[in-house]
């Protein structure tokens, strides 16, 4: 009992000597971790950032004080005062911001979609239900009969207005959306787009992309086939009542028709109704606009480079986000892993051997202004981008990264280390949207993203979800230490 007394004691004693060498003397603690091996460095890092990160914190500040952040609201330019803020009052080297011209979409106030349809009414009164409809949450939420049924359902980014009555013809796929436009059955329809999820796939990040177009590039063929308006299946795994906005495109050469995303429940509904209740009718009405485009800015801070100085590790996520909740996985969480990544670096008493910038960009969601003006001021001055990190997956646990082939070897050195922590992949990859730009002005630049669990991502992505309850204060924690290691070995391993 004795010695497991002094044992407990001891380690408590040590432990507090530590806390206090590393705020006492950081550089000294830095070196010697870093002359072991890197695994003390990782280990401090994690130790940090799970016991005393500000990730979290900040985040909620973000998603309470603030909220949503769309492109061109005033909301957004809110929140690019409080992040300039708080990221001075960490006294990195330099904040600054860099100014952008955005779009600017408002949904309105008036955005209904009702649905009335007598089958659904008389067997609501008869109760007779679990044999013809799928969707159990949408008849939880509505068990009585109503003269019509207001559905779940929400405007796409960058719709147009509009009031549409019409009945709904359901669309499965690419090929069925051509015969029954050609035959003309979609004329003068409201059209529902419901490609679902392969649920089968493990990367969920997979099935959205197996989606995904229907709703970025639904409206021109749909129109061009005499619809009158478009519901699209939103991108979800769920079975729920939740609809999930994102952009959706038109093409000057068609007639722009209302965009709408409905609920996962709400899209199967209507496709049963479409086989029982051929006299349903849909109502949509939507005062949704596209306004002049609005100055706003890219955020950034950065520690100087000892060594090279003038070349550039960037990290960051974008700091826009939809109306509907709070962008607080999307992509409030991916900003703040790379402020607490460039915090937690300084915290330690790290000196980086390149500059690191953190960056906030503007506008990922509908119109990428923020990250092509980025790149395009990185060409203007000449810069030297030689790595560049995305985190836009959200803020669950870090599960691996995907790393351009060309440091991939250097990077994979790591694995081992990483493991320790439950990072199991580090696999050919990375980019994202921001950073994408940059290529094209700087072919050299090593593209890296972090790869979380991907489970839950969808469930919360685009909707009113997406919000600070909904994120794990480990897991973001977790996930920006996992950034911070990265851009550790990123400093370490290039020229
Ligand atoms: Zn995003």
């Amino acid at each position: 009992m004795k010695l497991v007394r002094i044992k407990k004691a001891l380690f408590f004693l040590l432990g507090s000597i530590n806390c206090l060498s590393i705020s006492a003397q950081p550089l000294n603690i830095v070196e010697q971790m870093r002359a072991k091996d890197d695994s003390a460095m990782f280990k401090a890092l994690f130790d940090l950032a799970l016991t005393d990160g500000h990730a979290y914190k900040r985040l909620g500040e973000l998603c309470k004080g603030v909220g949503s952040r769309l492109s061109g609201s005033d909301n957004a330019e809110r929140g690019i005062i409080w992040a300039v803020s708080m990221l001075k009052s960490y006294q990195f080297d330099t904040v600054f911001t860099q100014p952008v011209m955005v779009p600017r979409w408002e949904r309105g106030e008036i955005e209904s979609v009702n649905l009335y349809s007598k089958v659904l009414t008389n067997h609501l009164k008869s109760g007779k239900l679990g044999d013809d409809y799928n969707c159990e949450a949408f008849v939880e939420a509505n068990p009585k009969p109503q003269k019509f049924y207001p559905l779940n359902a929400c405007a796409l980014g960058g719709s147009v207005g509009g009031k549409v009555v019409g009945s709904v013809v359901t669309v499965n796929s690419n090929r069925e959306l051509d015969s029954l436009g050609k035959a003309g059955k979609l004329r003068g329809k409201i059209v529902l787009l419901n490609r679902a999820f392969d649920q089968t796939l493990l990367n969920t990040f997979q099935a959205y992309g197996g989606c995904v177009s229907q709703r970025v590039n639904g409206a021109v063929p749909c129109s061009k086939y005499g619809a009158l308006a478009v519901l699209v299946r939103s991108m979800s795994n769920r079975c729920d009542l939740h609809p999930h906005t994102g952009v959706t495109h038109y093409d000057d050469s068609v007639t722009k028709i209302p965009m709408v995303a409905v609920a996962t429940a709400v899209a199967d509904l209507l496709e049963d109704i479409c086989l029982i209740d051929p006299y349903h009718w849909v109502e949509i009405e939507l005062n949704c606009r596209t306004l002049p485009d609005r100055l706003s800015a890219n955020v950034i801070a950065s520690s100087m480079g000892s060594k090279y100085p003038e070349k550039i590790i960037d990290f960051g996520g974008h700091f826009d986000s939809w109306d509907e909740g709070e962008g607080a996985h999307d992509d409030g969480a991916g900003c703040m892993h790379a402020f607490e990544a460039l915090r937690l670096l300084k915290a330690m008493g790290y000196t980086p051997r390149h500059t690191l910038r953190c960056v906030f960009w503007i506008n990922e969601e509908n119109g990428l202004r923020g990250g092509t003006e980025y790149a395009r001021l990185a060409a203007e001055r000449g810069e030297n981008h030689i790595a560049a990190l995305e985190s836009d997956r959200g803020g669950f646990v870090p599960r691996g990264f995907g790393v351009d082939s060309a440091i991939l070897p250097g990077v994979q050195k790591y694995q081992k280390l990483l493991d320790a922590y439950g990072i199991g992949t580090i696999e050919k990859g990375g980019g994202g949207a921001d950073i994408g730009p940059l290529k094209k002005v700087n072919p050299n630049t090593a593209f890296v993203s972090i790869i979380p669990d991907s489970q839950r991502y969808f469930d919360v992505h685009h909707a009113e979800t997406d919000v600070f309850e909904n994120v794990n204060k480990r897991e973001l924690h977790l996930g920006a230490a996992a950034v911070a290691a990265m851009i550790y070995i990123l400093d370490q391993q290039l020229d």
